[in-house]
Protein backbone atom coordinates (compact mmCIF):
# COMPACT_ATOMS: atom_id res chain seq x y z
CA UNK A 1 0.00 0.00 0.00
CA UNK A 2 1.63 3.88 -0.90
CA UNK A 3 2.10 5.80 2.07
CA UNK A 4 -0.52 8.22 2.58
CA UNK A 5 0.90 11.80 2.59
CA UNK A 6 -1.18 15.07 3.98
CA UNK A 7 -1.94 17.42 0.84
CA UNK A 8 0.41 20.71 0.97
CA UNK A 9 -2.76 22.84 0.76
CA UNK A 10 -3.65 26.08 3.03
CA UNK A 11 -6.37 23.94 3.87
CA UNK A 12 -4.31 22.03 5.97
CA UNK A 13 -2.84 24.27 8.46
CA UNK A 14 -4.60 23.91 10.63
CA UNK A 15 -4.01 19.73 11.11
CA UNK A 16 -0.54 20.97 10.43
CA UNK A 17 -0.33 23.31 13.37
CA UNK A 18 -1.89 20.84 16.14
CA UNK A 19 0.88 17.97 14.85
CA UNK A 20 3.61 20.63 15.57
CA UNK A 21 2.24 21.37 19.12
CA UNK A 22 1.21 17.52 19.58
CA UNK A 23 5.43 17.24 18.66
CA UNK A 24 6.21 19.74 21.44
CA UNK A 25 3.50 19.93 24.14
CA UNK A 26 2.36 16.33 23.47
CA UNK A 27 -1.05 17.61 23.70
CA UNK A 28 -3.13 15.21 21.29
CA UNK A 29 -5.68 16.55 18.93
CA UNK A 30 -7.87 14.91 16.74
CA UNK A 31 -8.34 16.42 13.42
CA UNK A 32 -7.71 14.99 10.34
CA UNK A 33 -5.88 15.77 7.43
CA UNK A 34 -6.83 15.81 3.27
CA UNK A 35 -4.70 13.44 2.28
CA UNK A 36 -2.51 13.85 -1.41
CA UNK A 37 -3.52 11.79 -4.59
CA UNK A 38 -0.86 11.61 -4.35
CA UNK A 39 0.57 14.47 -3.15
CA UNK A 40 -2.16 17.09 -3.73
CA UNK A 41 -5.84 16.27 -2.89
CA UNK A 42 -8.58 15.88 -5.76
CA UNK A 43 -9.81 19.49 -4.53
CA UNK A 44 -6.46 21.24 -4.52
CA UNK A 45 -5.92 19.92 -8.22
CA UNK A 46 -9.22 20.48 -9.76
CA UNK A 47 -8.69 24.06 -8.03
CA UNK A 48 -5.65 24.54 -9.81
CA UNK A 49 -6.72 23.41 -12.81
CA UNK A 50 -9.64 25.68 -13.42
CA UNK A 51 -7.53 28.37 -11.56
CA UNK A 52 -5.05 28.39 -14.51
CA UNK A 53 -7.67 28.13 -16.92
CA UNK A 54 -8.70 31.37 -15.58
CA UNK A 55 -6.23 33.21 -16.16
CA UNK A 56 -6.01 34.67 -20.07
CA UNK A 57 -9.20 36.33 -19.51
CA UNK A 58 -8.03 37.80 -15.73
CA UNK A 59 -5.32 39.12 -17.25
CA UNK A 60 -7.04 40.68 -20.20
CA UNK A 61 -10.04 42.32 -17.51
CA UNK A 62 -6.39 43.60 -15.75
CA UNK A 63 -5.17 45.65 -19.02
CA UNK A 64 -8.94 46.69 -19.16
CA UNK A 65 -8.64 48.45 -16.01
CA UNK A 66 -5.53 49.81 -16.91
CA UNK A 67 -7.55 51.90 -19.79
CA UNK A 68 -10.78 52.28 -17.78
CA UNK A 69 -8.98 53.04 -14.27
CA UNK A 70 -9.35 56.28 -12.88
CA UNK A 71 -6.40 58.94 -14.15
CA UNK A 72 -5.13 61.02 -11.88
CA UNK A 73 -5.84 64.57 -12.49
CA UNK A 74 -2.67 66.18 -13.94
CA UNK A 75 -4.06 69.74 -14.46
CA UNK A 76 -6.26 71.84 -11.82
CA UNK A 77 -5.36 75.15 -9.66
CA UNK A 78 -2.85 73.30 -7.70
CA UNK A 79 -1.30 72.31 -10.88
CA UNK A 80 0.39 68.82 -10.52
CA UNK A 81 -1.43 65.29 -9.37
CA UNK A 82 -0.05 64.47 -5.62
CA UNK A 83 0.12 60.82 -7.21
CA UNK A 84 3.21 60.74 -9.38
CA UNK A 85 2.33 57.66 -11.24
CA UNK A 86 0.78 56.39 -14.48
CA UNK A 87 -2.66 54.82 -13.84
CA UNK A 88 -1.73 51.53 -16.60
CA UNK A 89 1.81 51.29 -13.65
CA UNK A 90 -0.19 49.00 -10.77
CA UNK A 91 -1.76 47.04 -14.32
CA UNK A 92 1.46 46.89 -15.84
CA UNK A 93 3.40 45.76 -12.73
CA UNK A 94 0.76 42.69 -12.27
CA UNK A 95 0.71 41.38 -15.70
CA UNK A 96 4.60 41.21 -15.57
CA UNK A 97 5.06 39.42 -12.54
CA UNK A 98 2.30 36.94 -13.38
CA UNK A 99 3.33 36.96 -16.92
CA UNK A 100 6.93 36.74 -15.75
CA UNK A 101 6.32 33.59 -13.28
CA UNK A 102 4.38 31.78 -15.66
CA UNK A 103 7.07 32.23 -18.13
CA UNK A 104 9.25 30.87 -15.28
CA UNK A 105 7.51 28.25 -14.78
CA UNK A 106 7.35 26.91 -17.90
CA UNK A 107 10.97 27.08 -18.36
CA UNK A 108 11.46 24.97 -15.41
CA UNK A 109 9.45 22.45 -16.05
CA UNK A 110 10.63 22.17 -19.69
CA UNK A 111 14.14 22.12 -18.14
CA UNK A 112 13.22 19.58 -15.75
CA UNK A 113 11.39 17.50 -18.47
CA UNK A 114 13.92 17.68 -20.95
CA UNK A 115 12.47 19.38 -23.56
CA UNK A 116 12.48 21.75 -26.43
CA UNK A 117 13.14 25.30 -25.03
CA UNK A 118 9.88 27.71 -25.75
CA UNK A 119 10.77 30.45 -28.10
CA UNK A 120 10.38 33.57 -27.41
CA UNK A 121 7.28 35.40 -28.58
CA UNK A 122 4.95 38.74 -28.23
CA UNK A 123 3.11 38.62 -24.68
CA UNK A 124 -0.05 37.84 -26.09
CA UNK A 125 1.07 34.73 -27.53
CA UNK A 126 3.22 33.73 -24.84
CA UNK A 127 0.59 33.88 -22.56
CA UNK A 128 -1.93 31.42 -24.11
CA UNK A 129 0.92 29.09 -24.88
CA UNK A 130 1.76 29.32 -21.43
CA UNK A 131 -1.11 28.40 -19.94
CA UNK A 132 -1.87 26.23 -22.82
CA UNK A 133 1.49 23.85 -21.83
CA UNK A 134 1.15 24.08 -18.02
CA UNK A 135 -2.29 22.85 -18.73
CA UNK A 136 -0.96 19.74 -20.57
CA UNK A 137 2.01 19.10 -17.63
CA UNK A 138 -0.34 20.05 -14.68
CA UNK A 139 -0.83 16.43 -13.61
CA UNK A 140 2.77 16.52 -13.50
CA UNK A 141 3.74 19.72 -11.58
CA UNK A 142 1.26 18.72 -8.94
CA UNK A 143 3.10 15.59 -8.39
CA UNK A 144 6.33 15.26 -9.51
CA UNK A 145 7.67 19.30 -9.61
CA UNK A 146 10.82 19.34 -7.16
CA UNK A 147 8.26 22.05 -4.97
CA UNK A 148 5.13 20.01 -5.11
CA UNK A 149 5.08 18.77 -1.46
CA UNK A 150 5.84 21.88 -0.52
CA UNK A 151 3.70 24.15 1.90
CA UNK A 152 1.57 26.58 0.21
CA UNK A 153 1.90 29.82 1.07
CA UNK A 154 2.62 32.90 -0.79
CA UNK A 155 6.34 32.98 -1.50
CA UNK A 156 6.13 29.13 -2.27
CA UNK A 157 7.30 27.77 -5.10
CA UNK A 158 4.50 24.54 -5.38
CA UNK A 159 3.36 25.19 -8.68
CA UNK A 160 -0.56 24.76 -6.98
CA UNK A 161 0.26 27.77 -5.02
CA UNK A 162 1.83 29.73 -7.37
CA UNK A 163 -1.46 29.54 -9.75
CA UNK A 164 -3.88 30.64 -6.56
CA UNK A 165 -1.46 33.21 -5.91
CA UNK A 166 -1.79 34.53 -10.00
CA UNK A 167 -5.35 34.20 -9.40
CA UNK A 168 -5.97 35.58 -6.37
CA UNK A 169 -3.77 38.81 -7.32
CA UNK A 170 -5.79 39.47 -10.77
CA UNK A 171 -9.07 38.56 -9.51
CA UNK A 172 -8.53 40.88 -6.50
CA UNK A 173 -6.59 43.63 -8.61
CA UNK A 174 -10.26 43.46 -10.85
CA UNK A 175 -12.27 43.90 -8.04
CA UNK A 176 -14.01 40.57 -8.80
CA UNK A 177 -14.21 39.15 -5.30
CA UNK A 178 -16.56 40.23 -3.18
CA UNK A 179 -16.71 42.09 -0.28
CA UNK A 180 -13.59 43.70 -0.64
CA UNK A 181 -13.29 47.39 0.26
CA UNK A 182 -10.76 49.61 -1.80
CA UNK A 183 -9.12 52.81 -0.10
CA UNK A 184 -9.21 56.17 -1.98
CA UNK A 185 -5.51 57.06 -0.60
CA UNK A 186 -2.56 55.48 -2.27
CA UNK A 187 -0.29 53.24 -0.67
CA UNK A 188 2.48 55.19 1.85
CA UNK A 189 4.97 53.13 0.71
CA UNK A 190 4.68 52.43 -3.33
CA UNK A 191 2.63 55.38 -3.73
CA UNK A 192 -0.09 53.26 -6.14
CA UNK A 193 -3.98 53.20 -5.71
CA UNK A 194 -3.63 49.71 -4.36
CA UNK A 195 -4.85 49.66 -0.79
CA UNK A 196 -7.62 47.15 -0.47
CA UNK A 197 -9.32 45.37 2.31
CA UNK A 198 -11.10 42.29 2.09
CA UNK A 199 -14.42 41.08 4.44
CA UNK A 200 -13.04 40.24 7.74
CA UNK A 201 -9.13 41.34 7.45
CA UNK A 202 -7.49 42.62 10.06
CA UNK A 203 -5.05 44.46 7.65
CA UNK A 204 -5.66 46.86 5.00
CA UNK A 205 -3.25 45.67 2.23
CA UNK A 206 -1.12 47.15 -0.64
CA UNK A 207 -1.90 44.69 -3.42
CA UNK A 208 0.82 45.86 -5.67
CA UNK A 209 2.57 42.44 -5.75
CA UNK A 210 5.83 44.68 -5.67
CA UNK A 211 4.95 46.24 -2.34
CA UNK A 212 2.12 44.43 -0.43
CA UNK A 213 2.68 46.86 2.43
CA UNK A 214 0.25 45.84 5.90
CA UNK A 215 -1.43 48.59 7.47
CA UNK A 216 -3.94 48.49 10.81
CA UNK A 217 -6.53 50.81 10.30
CA UNK A 218 -4.80 52.67 13.13
CA UNK A 219 -2.00 53.26 10.38
CA UNK A 220 -4.66 53.86 7.69
CA UNK A 221 -6.35 56.94 9.55
CA UNK A 222 -2.45 58.41 10.42
CA UNK A 223 -1.34 58.27 6.73
CA UNK A 224 -4.92 59.79 5.59
CA UNK A 225 -4.44 62.29 8.21
CA UNK A 226 -0.76 62.94 7.46
CA UNK A 227 -1.77 63.18 3.03
CA UNK A 228 -4.54 65.25 4.22
CA UNK A 229 -2.23 67.91 5.92
CA UNK A 230 0.31 67.88 3.00
CA UNK A 231 -2.17 68.80 0.64
CA UNK A 232 -3.15 71.49 2.34
CA UNK A 233 0.10 72.95 3.26
ZN1 LIG B 1 -5.50 20.03 -0.89
ZN1 LIG C 1 2.19 49.63 -1.72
Amino acid sequence: MPVLTPCPGNHNNAWRHAEAERESTGIDHELQPAWGDPIHCTRCALRARSELADVPELLAAVWLESLHGTRPRSTGTIGRAPVATWPGEACRLLTDHIVGAMLTLEDDIRDLRRLQRRRPTAEGAAITSAVRFLSAHLDWALTDHPAAAEVHDRLSANPAAQIHSWHTAATRFTRRDTGVERYAAPCPRCDLLGLFRADGDDYIECRNVACGLLLTPAEYAAHTTALAASYAA
